[in-house]
């Protein structure tokens, strides 16, 4: 919803809800973790009503434990924290959890992985940054195909049910090769939303994966 037009939000969330997505993804940014500030409550008051499919929310803020009960309230089927903003992320997993929502755990580019080891039986989705977070309509990181693989190959072994979502310069040229290579779940903003029939663009990529 970042690449949204939020002077016209009520009929931005009503093709969502008439398209082929399956979830609202999110992006809640604090200025700190990356160097944009999105949205807050307001909004999300605002998703929280209209909307009539899960809301999958990427929190790219610091302290993000703070914010667990707030999120759980404002409607979060999928609350995503940031690997890198995680002091105890066992325990901000399970807090999640605890609330009835599935636990998200995002990476940035430069983090590996292996980082997830010891964790990913516990976590619901894994989303890989495949740009760098804090704005929408960037390009493409090309390692990420590798990282996905990377992903599978662990979530196999640990015979784990964990998700794999995409956030970043996702279009209609990658989500085929995404999806080849063990994503689940794609997410498309500026590609979406810039596109000249955004309904259309929609149906395309859920054809072009499903
Ligand atoms: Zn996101």
């Amino acid at each position: 919803m970042l690449a949204c037009d939020f002077g016209n939000l009520e009929s931005e969330i009503s093709m969502i809800n008439d398209s082929k997505a399956d979830w609202f993804h999110i992006d809640v940014m604090d200025g700190v973790f990356v160097p944009n500030i999105s949205f807050g409550t307001p909004i999300m008051n605002i998703l929280k009503k209209y909307t009539k499919k899960p809301l999958d929310v990427h929190l790219m803020i610091i302290n993000p434990d703070n914010y667990i009960e707030k999120f759980a309230e404002l409607g979060s089927s999928v609350l995503t924290v940031h690997f890198e903003a995680c002091t105890h992320l066992h325990r901000t997993i399970q807090r999640i959890k605890s609330l009835n929502m599935k636990a998200g755990v995002a990476i940035n580019p430069h983090t590996p992985i292996s980082s997830l080891e010891s964790i990913i039986k516990e976590i619901d989705l894994v989303c890989i940054m495949s740009v760098n977070p804090g704005f929408g309509g960037q390009s493409f990181i090309e390692t990420t195909y590798q990282k996905i693989k990377n992903l599978k190959s662990l979530i196999n072994k640990r015979n784990s049910k964990t998700l794999i979502e995409i956030d970043g310069g996702v279009n209609s040229e990658n989500a085929k090769k995404l999806i080849e290579n063990g994503a689940d779940v794609l997410v498309a903003g500026s590609f979406v939303f810039k596109s000249e029939n955004p309904t259309n663009t929609i149906s395309t990529l859920s054809s072009l994966i499903n």
